[in-house]
């Protein structure tokens, strides 16, 4: 067996270990073990490719090894959970410059060797720059976003659209110059430079106009976008596993993207386009919905755990302010003593709850919440009615009934979690805050709702210690 034919076989097993990695993925119960099974495919293609491949310096590789490891452990252990959206998008650019950087490299070589790059290898490199570029500079934006480092608020100016559209036939124009011209020259040096300048340019324009709503969606279409940029490096370096893992970053990343859209009901044009997010964002200061009627009723814990107490059948609906307070272990405390108590407990899961495409999940299975109680949303809805109490911990926007209820309403439209149909709900949250979305909530102020006030966690460990002291006594 040639060597040719021995690392294509190793790339085919990689390849076949992250697919089973990707679905083991889906599930939480199987999701440790895809990591793990998924990690020993990268590691199989790294030795690979470094055994077999012309390697220009070891030296670097080891230095780049030991520095891009010491920052990935030390964001590792210093992200908390609920900057991981921002760390995600930064991964992702990086992940884009990556190929931008193979694609340039690639021209570099055929340049310094006096060559011309043939159709295909001008296209793919002129590909690998121009989605890493728009994938860097977009997800360093999206970054600045998340993280607040810059306004949430979309950023409009007009003739934006036209702009963009100006911005993409520039770099079409550009990249069909670099490849007919296959790179050679003045003109092909000039090409590839305007083609990497739009990119970075584009990047930023087309993340601008999108507000904070929506971000979710951008950052798993600039996961889609890295891995499509990868794809395109690995053909430029002519590297069958870059490919495939290329490829499925792109396609999962688009599933994803389909899935965040479905769930926030809107279509990816207009998450695109329409500037929208902004309407979720600034929907306090612009178009908050209907007005909001009802007193909110405060209830003490001594109270909640009364109301609990008498409980057959609770349903907890977690949201980003139990990220906040880290009030997942609590919560799983008392889910096990209201079980104990006789009831029958379960947690409703919102594909946006939180800030992150399975936020909830992870922050439930970290606290070794069983797998079984989590259910989604649309098996749990049909039930809510026959539910007798309904905790609402932080979660704000996706219990909002305006969404299903209020046309003028920003969010009407988004699939919500119907904890209103609960006999009772309690709400657990600190004050009058509003959700992301920045507008009020009708559900704070029904009839058969009761307002836990403070810090989640505090407030679920009063209730627990509640129970500890009847259990106890
Ligand atoms: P939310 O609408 O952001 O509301 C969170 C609530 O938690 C707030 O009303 C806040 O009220 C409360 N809170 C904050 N800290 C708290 C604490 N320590 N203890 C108790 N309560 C606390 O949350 P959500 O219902 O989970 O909705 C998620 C929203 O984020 C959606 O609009 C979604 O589109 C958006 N989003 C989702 C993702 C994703 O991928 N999941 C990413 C980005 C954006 P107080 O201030 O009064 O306490």
């Amino acid at each position: 067996m040639s060597t040719e034919t021995l690392i294509n076989f190793a790339y085919i097993v990689a390849s076949i270990l992250f697919i089973l990695g990707l679905k083991m993925l889906g599930r939480q119960a199987t999701a440790r073990r895809g990591n793990m099974i998924s990690s020993l495919g990268m590691l199989i293609a790294v030795i690979v490719t470094l055994s077999a491949q012309e390697i220009v310096s070891f030296q670097w590789i080891v230095v780049g090894v030991v520095i891009g490891g010491a920052i990935g452990l030390a964001c590792a252990r210093l992200i908390k959970m609920t900057s991981i959206p921002e760390m995600v998008a930064l991964l992702n650019g990086f992940g884009g410059l990556a190929s931008l950087l193979v694609g340039w490299a690639e021209y570099g070589k055929i340049l310094a060797a006096g060559s011309t790059s043939s159709i295909f290898t001008g296209t793919v490199i002129v590909l690998a720059v121009l989605i890493g570029g728009v994938t860097f500079t977009g997800s360093l934006y999206a970054f600045g976003k998340l993280s607040g480092k810059l306004s949430g608020k979309p950023v409009m100016f007009s003739g934006q659209q036209f702009v963009n559209g100006a911005l993409v036939l520039g770099l079409i124009a550009a990249g069909a110059v670099y490849v007919i011209n296959g790179g050679a020259g003045e003109i092909g040096g000039n090409a590839f430079y305007v083609c990497l300048a739009i990119s970075f340019i584009l990047g930023v324009t087309l993340v601008m106009p999108i507000g904070g709503g929506d971000m979710p969606v951008v950052i798993s279409m600039l996961n889609s976008l890295s891995g499509l940029a990868a794809c395109a490096a690995g053909f430029v370096i002519t590297n069958n596993v870059l490919i495939v893992a290329g490829c499925l970053v792109g396609t999962s990343g688009v599933i994803l993207t389909i899935i965040m859209c479905k769930a926030m009901n809107r279509s990816l044009a207009s998450v695109l386009f329409s500037g929208f997010g902004s309407d979720v964002s600034v929907a306090a200061s612009s178009n908050s919905g209907s007005e909001i009627q009802g007193e909110l009723k405060p209830i003490s814990a001594d109270d909640s755990f009364a109301v609990l107490e008498a409980a057959r059948n609770v349903v907890i609906v977690p949201g980003y302010g139990m990220a906040v307070s880290q009030a997942q272990h609590v919560v799983r405390e008392l889910a096990e003593m209201l079980e104990n108590n006789g009831a029958e407990v379960r947690f409703a899961i919102h594909p946006v709850a939180g800030r992150m495409p399975g936020h909830m999940n992870v922050l439930l299975a970290e606290a070794n919440v069983p797998y079984e109680q989590l259910v989604e949303m649309d098996s749990i809805n049909p039930q809510m009615p026959m539910t007798d109490v309904a905790i609402v911990i932080g979660a704000n926007d996706v219990v909002n009934p305006a969404a299903s209820r209020d046309k003028s309403s920003p969010i009407y439209g988004m699939p919500i979690i119907n904890a209103h149909e609960a006999n009772t709900v309690i709400c657990l949250k600190r004050g009058k805050g509003a959700g992301f979305s920045g507008i009020e909530n009708q559900l704070f102020r029904l009839p058969n709702t009761r307002m836990l006030y403070g810090d989640a966690k505090a407030s679920l460990q009063a209730v627990v210690s509640e129970f500890k002291a009847i259990s106890d006594g």
